[in-house]
């Protein structure tokens, strides 16, 4: 099969770690009979320096006519004293506005091989996590109305949490596909004792779960959730949850992995097209070393060929391929332990393509 990739590099580690992935797409393509099409696309501070804007016209042109967007990761120190949107990191939000990204998909996947490096205890974790966060991305308290006003108490401000059926629908729908690909479970987190928000979206979820008879659906407030995932994370196949609450169980669920160099994300719009990208930053202080960790890069890459692209037996390879370089001990600087052996951002993509 034919597809057409828009890469993004970006600054800091972006293009050190996105050369890595596209080494391994590459290597993919030809292992099972796929060409990849790559057109390398600025944004960020990259493009602020060639163009004066973060995120050009032709750079959202080229990535809607692409099946999939793969992105690096914008800004550093030398534009941290530009304003708002003028900054490099208004290209994420322009990037999932003019693409219609909705849905945020934020894996916590612990391999057996770094349980060490999982801030729980040995047991809880024991045989490796899996776990799916799937976040609304585009409603909610983020975009709800807000403003001030003068109370008896004193100057208030509001934020409005607001959902429509036809946003927790489409949410719901992408939390039970993804389920059907995965374990067959979607815990859905809401708090609906107390917010009416939460209760429409309940029951919105109920109704959508009835087209996914073979998925078991749970209905969990936010706050236990939050206890839950560090009591027992193994019960958790895929959580569905609103803005706000996505935004932070989706760092408490990642952080259980224990490295950020290691977590890969995706944010989809209707459909297959998606834009995926390692949920790390630029990473200025390590830039240019050879030190980035490009797995979180490579993961997105698995992640794009599963989820935008269709090719599961691909993704699984990727994900297979690293997790035998882990088996044999290397380890990037960020995850050395005693007894394991250190390779840079070049040999780590060496390594992980000869395990394919
Ligand atoms: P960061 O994620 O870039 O770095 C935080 C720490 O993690 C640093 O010590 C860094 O060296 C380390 N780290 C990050 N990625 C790593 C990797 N792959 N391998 C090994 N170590 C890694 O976050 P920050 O320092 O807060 O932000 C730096 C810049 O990145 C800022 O300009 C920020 O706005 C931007 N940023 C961009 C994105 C994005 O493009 N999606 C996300 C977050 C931050």
């Amino acid at each position: 099969m034919e597809f057409r990739i828009a890469c993004i590099p970006g600054d800091g580690i972006g293009p050190e770690v996105t050369e890595q992935a596209v080494r391994v797409l590459k290597r993919i393509g030809e292992i099972y009979g796929h060409t990849f099409h790559f057109e390398t696309l600025l944004a960020g501070g990259c493009a602020i320096d060639a163009t004066g804007k973060s995120l050009p016209e032709e750079t959202v042109t080229a990535a809607k006519a692409a099946d999939a967007v793969l992105l690096g990761a914008v800004g550093g120190p030398k534009w941290d004293g530009m304003s708002g949107d003028t900054r490099p990191e208004a290209a994420l939000l322009g990037l999932r506005k003019a693409l219609g990204l909705f849905a945020n998909l934020r894996p916590a996947l612990l391999f057996e091989q770094l349980k060490g490096a999982c801030p729980l205890k040995e047991e809880l974790v024991s045989g490796g996590l899996d776990i799916l966060v799937v976040r609304e991305l585009t409603g909610g308290i983020y975009f709800g109305e807000r403003g001030t006003k003068q109370t008896d108490m004193g100057l208030a401000a509001y934020d409005i949490e607001q959902y429509a059926e036809e946003e927790v629908r489409r949410i719901a729908v992408t939390a039970f596909e993804m389920a059907m690909k995965r374990n067959k479970i979607v815990t859905s987190v809401d708090k609906a004792n107390v917010l009416e928000s939460s209760r429409l979206w309940r029951r919105v979820v109920t109704e959508v779960s009835a087209s996914y008879p073979e998925v078991t659906l749970n209905h969990m407030y936010v706050d236990n959730a939050a206890m839950q995932l560090v009591r027992n994370p193994k019960q958790f196949d895929v959580i569905v949850t609103a803005n706000l609450f996505g935004d932070i169980l989706s760092d408490e669920a990642s952080m259980i992995t224990g490295s950020i160099g290691m977590l890969p994300s995706a944010s989809l719009a209707v459909g297959n097209f998606g834009m995926y990208e390692p949920v790390h930053g630029s990473a200025p202080d390590i830039a240019g070393k050879n030190l980035a960790n490009p797995m979180a890069s490579i993961l997105s890459a698995a992640m794009m060929l599963r989820y935008s692209l269709g090719l599961s037996k691909e993704a699984d390879a990727i994900e297979n391929a690293i997790r035998a370089v882990l088996a044999e001990g290397w380890r990037m600087p960020d995850l050395l332990t005693e007894g394991t052996k250190e390779m840079g951002t070049k040999e780590a993509g060496d390594r992980i393509l000869s395990k394919l």
